[in-house]
């Protein structure tokens, strides 16, 4: 999505200035705490990092997001979001955080090209798809190998392609790669689907689409771009080479907490701990959105996330400087 900045000037961001509030992330989650966070007068200042409008930009078309019957496009949706909370004062920068400090308050905030002071943080840097780990993969993405297919399902027009993943992601997007794809076979390592019951019934009456049960990616083949999958049957140990032109990747996602290690606590795969208050043990550092809910993962429940995060962070500053 196209994210418009306001533009922050040196000057503006020398000296003693301690923002009220930084927003971490510019998913549903972090655009949300955005919204309400400048309705509060907070004038919150959104560090996007790269991922502008999150895994929800890189959506086709939203259908589950209350108020648009007929669906959005994911980028869309993002756009609006932006707009919205930029009408009551929220300013943002296109840059990525490298490093916090939460040991001392006002709590410190480094990115590529500046430094911040703050009171508050809301932390909503989202998740990252997994990757399958297997020979092949790394060095064939970019070549065949993906991991969205808003973005490169243009690429494999009248392509044969497999999906891996048997979850909402996978269905939703080798539905999509339909559009594009002559086939998509979707592998599955079990022989039930994890995805929503909708959408299970749409891919098993899409002509397009077969499935490849009990079966993982042992190896990725190929040079210039992929040309076959190695296959293993988990249930016999039988293996098969599949020929394909692309292979859409869609096994899960890992949150973005590594810069947190040490500061905040985390599961044991790495979601940030928050409170019901959305708090986490530090006093004025929230987490909103994927990178703590490892359950619902929706753009609506990102969204509520990141309202609460504000409202809270809202109260939490009201309390302090009364
Ligand atoms: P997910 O629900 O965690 O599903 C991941 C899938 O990948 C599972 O089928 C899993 O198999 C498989 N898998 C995991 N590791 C694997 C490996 N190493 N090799 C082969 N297969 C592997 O992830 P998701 O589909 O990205 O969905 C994430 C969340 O977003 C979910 O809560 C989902 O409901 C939500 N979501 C919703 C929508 C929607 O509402 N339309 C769309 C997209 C995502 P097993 O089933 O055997 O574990």
């Amino acid at each position: 999505m196209e994210l418009k900045l306001s533009k922050i000037t040196p000057s503006e961001n020398e000296g003693n200035k301690v923002e009220k509030m930084i927003i971490i992330g510019a998913g549903p989650a972090g655009l949300s705490a955005a919204l309400y966070a400048a309705r509060a007068e907070l004038a919150p200042l959104i560090l996007t990092g790269m991922s502008l409008g999150g895994q929800a930009s890189l959506t086709h078309m939203i259908e589950n997001y209350p108020g648009f019957p007929d669906g959005i496009g994911g980028a869309e949706l993002g756009e609006l979001f932006q707009k919205q909370a930029e009408r009551f004062g929220a300013r943002f920068e296109f840059d990525t955080v490298t490093e916090v400090d939460f040991s001392v308050l006002p709590y410190t905030v480094k990115t590529y090209s500046s430094e911040y002071k703050t009171e508050t943080v809301i932390i909503s840097t989202g998740a990252n798809p997994n990757y399958l780990g297997v020979p092949g993969e790394q060095y064939l993405t970019g070549k065949g190998v993906s991991y969205c297919g808003t973005c490169d399902g243009w690429f494999f027009k009248d392509k044969d392609i497999v999906v891996v993943g048997g979850g909402d992601s996978a269905l939703q997007e080798g539905l999509f790669l339909t559009r594009f794809a002559k086939s998509v076979t979707i592998i599955h390592r079990r022989d039930e689907l994890r995805a929503g019951k909708i959408l299970q019934t749409r891919a098993y009456n899409n002509s397009k689409i077969s499935f490849i049960w009990d079966s993982v990616v042992e190896k990725i083949n190929g040079h210039s771009g992929v040309e076959s999958v190695t296959l293993i049957n988990l249930k016999t140990d039988e293996k098969t080479i599949l020929p394909t032109d692309g292979v859409f990747i869609f096994i899960g996602h890992t949150p973005n907490t590594e810069m947190f290690k040490g500061q905040l606590e985390m599961d044991e795969n790495g979601y940030l701990i928050v409170d019901d208050k959305m708090q986490t043990k530090v006093p004025g550092v929230y987490a909103a959105g994927e990178v703590m809910d490892s359950n619902f993962k929706q753009v609506v429940t990102s969204a509520g996330w990141g309202a609460s995060a504000a409202i809270q962070a809202t109260k939490y500053l009201e309390e302090k400087n009364s």
